[in-house]
């Protein structure tokens, strides 16, 4: 349903008017008040090796392939940065994602140089979250405390599981003893951090679950975010197909986190996200409350908000290829307005995922749009015993979060 520009697929040059601001700001139907809070995502895109439940942009990198092009990756980053400036020109960044594939593949000095060119070019807010996403490996935990120095503020642990039997279902390349490593190191090294936990994995009982949650919760983790195993297409599950707990067993698994994390403090701020106070994800709150960001590096996604209309870009997805594009001054191999028609769903897509909701002033300045267009689905939703809302704000009942692709898909263009 978005509108593609008349040649904005995938070109050898790029998407052409990607990174034309005056063609960007023309005039259009929609009008903004105001540009929502601005974020940046960085995507470094190797793993040492492919877990068979991934399908994100990540590719395995060989040591017999010799080291990481880091160096030529984070120059092709920064020439992509630079030819996106005019879009965001003027604009705060007030978070910062590394996120991959497996970032803490690169080297401290790496990361340091690519955070000190990002600041050189942008205006970063004083309290700038800077999170990088870390595999619990003995090599890149060594690494953490260099990652502090370099400027991260936050670090995000790619756990799973803490059972040697099922990170090795998973194809995850660390056992539980270094995942319990990691977890410490980064504690001390860090002010905030998140642990990553996946539930309903291949073969897992009740009482294994149990004991996962137990060593999650004794790490006592700021952050905790929950995913349950999903078979993705594409991928080698998808293919080899596991045997996985049935769904009743997995929506318990659920609920045990949700009791368990809320005993200890924790709130269930988002639907796989839990927190103590204080220690929210800016940067992901940025995405569920339809604020705007700049992905830069292999298949990064921007979502950009211009006077007059919403933006969807997309980088080239192929390492060696985006390096070329980017260094060439070309990374963007699509570039999309969003339709108008689509931004009521666009934007609850991501709002009904937080607890909390949204608010209606918030629903007008992010889209553009009146509250009549959503009026409709609001009382259809609210029927359904999906959602709650008062004169100003709207926001997901339990039944919602549980049914959430329910709810969304009521405020779908055509539904
Ligand atoms: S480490 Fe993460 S990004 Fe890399 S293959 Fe595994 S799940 Fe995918």
């Amino acid at each position: 349903m978005s509108i593609h520009l008349p040649i904005g697929i995938a070109t050898e040059n790029g998407a052409p008017h990607a990174n034309d601001v005056l063609h960007l700001m023309r005039p259009g139907t929609l009008q903004l008040a105001a540009l929502p809070p601005l974020s940046l995502y960085v995507h470094l895109p190797w793993c040492l090796r492919k877990c068979p439940y991934c399908d994100f942009n990540s590719h395995e990198w060989r040591a017999g392939g010799g080291a990481l092009p880091e160096q030529r990756y984070v120059d092709a980053l920064v020439a992509d940065l630079d030819a996106a400036l005019p879009l965001i020109w003027g604009r705060t960044v007030h978070t910062i994602f590394i996120g991959g594939g497996t970032p803490s593949l690169f080297s401290p000095e790496a990361v340091d140089r690519l955070i000190g060119d990002l600041r050189a070019r942008l205006k970063l807010a004083p309290d700038c979250e800077i999170t990088l996403e870390a595999n619990p490996g003995t090599f890149e935990r060594d690494r953490f405390r260099s990652y502090r120095a370099a400027g991260v503020t936050r670090l995000s642990v790619g756990v799973q599981s803490f059972n040697d039997q099922h990170l090795q279902a998973l194809g995850r390349v660390h056992d539980a003893a270094q995942a319990i490593a990691a977890v410490e190191e980064a504690a001390s090294a860090f002010d905030t951090f998140n642990l990553d936990l996946m539930y309903a994995l291949p073969g897992q009982t009740p009482a294994q679950f149990e004991a996962d949650l137990d060593q999650a919760l004794a790490l006592n983790p700021p952050h905790l975010s929950v995913y349950h195993l999903t078979i993705e297409p594409n991928t080698y599950f998808a293919k080899f197909p596991p045997v996985v707990p049935e769904d009743d067993a997995a929506y318990a698994m659920l609920d045990r986190i949700t009791e368990r994390t809320g005993a200890q403090g924790m709130t269930r701020y988002e639907v796989s996200a839990y927190a103590r106070d204080g220690h929210r994800c800016a940067h992901n709150l940025n995405y569920w409350q339809f604020g705007d960001y700049l992905g830069i590096g292999a298949g990064a996604h921007s979502k950009l908000s211009f006077a007059h209309r919403l933006v969807r870009q997309v980088r080239y997805r192929e390492p060696q290829r985006y390096m070329n594009q980017a260094l060439a001054g070309a990374a963007v191999a699509q570039s999309e307005e969003v339709a108008i028609a689509d931004l009521p769903f666009e934007f609850m897509l991501n709002a009904f995922r937080l607890k909390e909701g949204f608010t209606l002033a918030q629903f007008g300045e992010r889209t553009g749009l009146s509250i009549t267009s959503i009026q409709k689905g609001l009382e259809e939703a609210e029927q359904k015993g999906l959602l709650q809302r008062d004169l100003w704000h709207v926001w997901p009942t339990e039944r919602g979060l549980d049914f959430l692709s329910d709810l969304q898909s009521i405020f779908l263009p055509d539904a």
